[in-house]
């Protein structure tokens, strides 16, 4: 665990890459149904439309970065058990600092970040000032040398840019201004794995749901219920 230099809010730590097998496997059924598309890798458009039966592809605005998240529970749990994974690389007790927890940290969402080019810096924030939130990125495989880092800026206005390296993740919170260094066209898929991750407590929902909600149709709550079979949000939720 390291803190970013300079940055705002964001750290790295390092794991074994041996955990990433699993989501490596099945993102080997998906890169066909994205690599056949061309004018879909172009971007342009904003989607929002299944995969197939099991991912949702969801493109950032109109630009060519897609995030392809579980469209149902049995994918979702592939991510789930990277995350879990990564305890050894002792991220929990990290974010547990960070963070107002009841119990645990809470996994929200798990996506592949995929996508061949980006012609314009897109800076932007991933959360609402204060919000109890964390995103997780790091590359699924190696990247190819021709494929965007990850570009930020500092308190004092100065972009720097980070190098995704192959069994390291970035951990960014809220206040981390950030954009996918443009890019490419590449001749090959950059593909990227993100978790979102934060506070147990549903007190802390109403910040944080704007932004995971808009990514995902299927994702989980700070209870651990699943969107759209939570009463939570309607109860008076006691802490
Ligand atoms: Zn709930």
């Amino acid at each position: 665990m390291a803190w970013l230099p300079a940055a705002v809010n964001a750290f790295t730590c390092r794991f074994d890459p041996a955990l990433l097998a699993p989501l490596q496997q099945a993102w080997a059924g998906l890169a066909p149904l994205l690599s056949g598309q061309p004018e879909l890798l172009a971007g342009g458009f904003y989607r929002n439309q299944p995969l197939n039966a099991d991912f949702q592809l969801v493109s950032y605005d109109t630009d060519p970065l897609f995030w392809i998240s579980p469209r149902h529970a049995q994918p979702f749990a592939l991510f789930e058990a990277f995350g879990d994974g990564l305890q050894g690389a002792g991220l929990q007790p990290q974010l547990r600092q960070l963070l107002d927890c009841r119990k645990k940290v809470a996994l929200y969402g798990g996506f592949f970040v995929a996508g061949d080019r980006l012609e314009e810096a897109i800076w932007h924030h991933d959360y609402r000032p204060g919000a109890q939130g964390y995103t997780l990125i790091t590359p699924l495989t190696k990247l190819a040398p021709d494929h965007g880092g990850l570009c930020y800026q500092t308190p004092g206005g100065q972009t720097l840019r980070y190098a995704y390296t192959l069994g390291e993740a970035i951990v960014l919170g809220a206040d981390f201004l950030h954009s996918t260094e443009p890019y490419g066209p590449s001749a090959e898929l950059r593909v990227l794995l993100s978790l979102t991750l934060g506070s147990d407590k549903m007190k802390h929902w109403p910040l944080l749901k704007p932004n995971i909600a808009e990514q995902a149709s299927f994702f989980r709550l700070p209870c651990g219920h699943v969107a759209g079979q939570c009463r939570c949000e309607t109860r008076r939720w006691p802490f």
